[in-house]
């Protein structure tokens, strides 16, 4: 912690931040790794910001009852005063240095702000390996690889943990009897890979990824260069691309039951898909609501058996098969319309509920990437048996490559051949 960041007590509340002009007040936890992802980017920002700004930690957990009064229910969570009111931008979870600095521009203005922006120095920092993406396959390569004792960077745009640690229950990972929650399934990968020595950047902005070179840019300032680059950035949920859905994403659309289906408790929701993931997620859905719609454009579905038997025992499931989606209207809070076409018929239906769930498939996260690199036709990068692309030196794991089976275990797979491969490569450059 830096001489510009004062630790504080609830009962100094009043003096250190009602009664100053100008405020950010950072409650933290220990043993919270979005906190210790935090901690550097408050450090580094109060070296810029901390003679305009003041810059308060207070311990969440030793200071409940103002914590309560104020709302602050998670670690970290990041509050903005200005005298003695409090702003209206919250940040918490994986908080990102851009967001701290877009508000702390605004509070010192922007003549101040320019002056500032111009003392952040770049920085460069050299590594034997650079992994983009901390899910499963990119974890895995870091612990093989800091366990050889080779220097090796994580850089995600997230926290670490990847889809895992957003998986409601694991049951078929290896060594665990019981089903386990996902987020402590990607906290064990995340902790053993640090504890083995990987350096991280978790829940920055990357820019300037450069395959050939082995380098991208952290926050604007910090350029890593490495001698072997792991792509593991995964796959994200493949949009419709109907009206209405970007504008309702996150406010109406969801992707992710474990994250949202807790706020439909007694309420009705639509679900469109009919995959694997689609039935597996309205199962957990189907814990909370009230009622499911599932809407797919097939006649049937091609979840496997287990969770379509599970699906059939439900009495709560309406079915539009053979229909699909072509637009999403929002009338209120917790108030969707989905249009849908028969596609027998080609009229027109109109579905109302709380919300929707879209489950039609994924997308592989590759737009970062500039230069030429082959992909299989559905835009997956391929590799060979060695996770070796086509550029030298640069290796693509997990999801993102191209193959058949997209699982926890065939990730970790993926991480372990990558890793070991370019420790020998880099042994033999020497
Ligand atoms: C709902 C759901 C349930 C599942 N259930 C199971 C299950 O029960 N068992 C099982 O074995 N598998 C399951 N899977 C599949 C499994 O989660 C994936 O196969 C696995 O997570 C792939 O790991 P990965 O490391 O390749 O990618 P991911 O887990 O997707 O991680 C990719 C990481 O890269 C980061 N990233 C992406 N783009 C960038 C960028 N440009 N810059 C920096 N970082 C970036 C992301 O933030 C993320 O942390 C499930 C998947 C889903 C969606």
């Amino acid at each position: 912690m830096t001489d510009k960041i004062k630790e504080i007590n609830a009962q100094d509340w009043e003096k250190e931040v009602l009664k100053q002009d100008k405020v950010i007040v950072d409650f933290y936890s220990t043993e919270c790794p979005p906190c210790e992802a935090l901690a550097s980017k408050y450090d580094s920002l109060s070296q810029l910001y901390g003679d305009d700004v003041k810059f308060i930690k207070i311990f969440r957990q030793g200071n409940r009852e103002l914590s309560e009064k104020l709302g602050v229910s998670s670690s970290p969570t990041i509050l903005f005063y200005e005298k003695d009111q409090e702003r209206k931008e919250r940040f918490s979870g994986a908080v990102k240095r851009s967001d701290l600095m877009q508000v702390l521009g605004q509070m010192v203005g922007p003549e101040r702000n320019n002056a500032i922006l111009k003392q952040i120095k770049p920085k460069i920092t050299e590594t034997d390996v650079l992994i983009l993406g901390a899910g499963p396959a990119g974890l895995t390569a870091g612990l093989y690889l800091a366990q050889a004792q080779v220097k090796t960077i994580l850089v995600d745009k997230a926290l670490p943990g990847g889809y895992v640690s957003t998986t409601h229950l694991v049951s078929n990972y290896p060594g665990f009897i019981e089903a386990q929650q996902g987020f402590m399934l990607s906290h064990y990968m995340s902790e053993q890979a640090k504890e083995a020595g990987v350096e991280y950047r978790a829940a920055v902005d990357v820019s300037e990824v450069n395959l050939k070179d082995k380098s991208l840019l952290v926050d604007g300032y910090e350029r890593i260069k490495a001698k072997k680059l792991i792509i593991a950035t995964g796959s994200s949920p493949r949009p419709l691309g109907l009206k209405g859905e970007i504008e309702y994403r996150g406010n109406g659309i969801s992707y992710c039951s474990t994250c949202d289906a807790k706020y439909f408790k007694d309420k009705e929701v639509i679900v469109i898909g009919g995959g694997n993931s689609a039935i597996e997620e309205s199962l957990f859905i189907a814990k909370f609501a009230s009622k499911l719609t599932i809407v797919h454009q097939f006649d049937h579905f091609q979840a496997n058996k287990i969770a379509q038997d599970k699906l059939k025992a439900l009495d709560n499931v309406e079915l539009y098969l053979e229909h699909e989606p072509r637009e999403f209207i929002k009338h209120g809070n917790m108030d969707m319309e989905v249009k849908a076409e028969n596609l027998k018929t080609g009229e027109l239906v109109s579905i109302r509920a709380a919300g929707v769930f879209v489950f039609v498939g994924f997308i592989a996260n590759t737009s970062f990437i500039q230069e030429d690199v082959n992909y299989d036709k559905w835009g997956y990068i391929t590799a060979d048996e060695m996770m070796r692309t086509t550029i030298p030196g640069v290796f693509a794991v997990g999801d993102i490559r191209s193959k058949s089976y997209r699982q926890i275990t065939t990730a970790v797979a993926d991480g372990t051949i990558a890793a070991l491969t370019a420790a020998r490569e880099i042994d033999e450059e020497k």
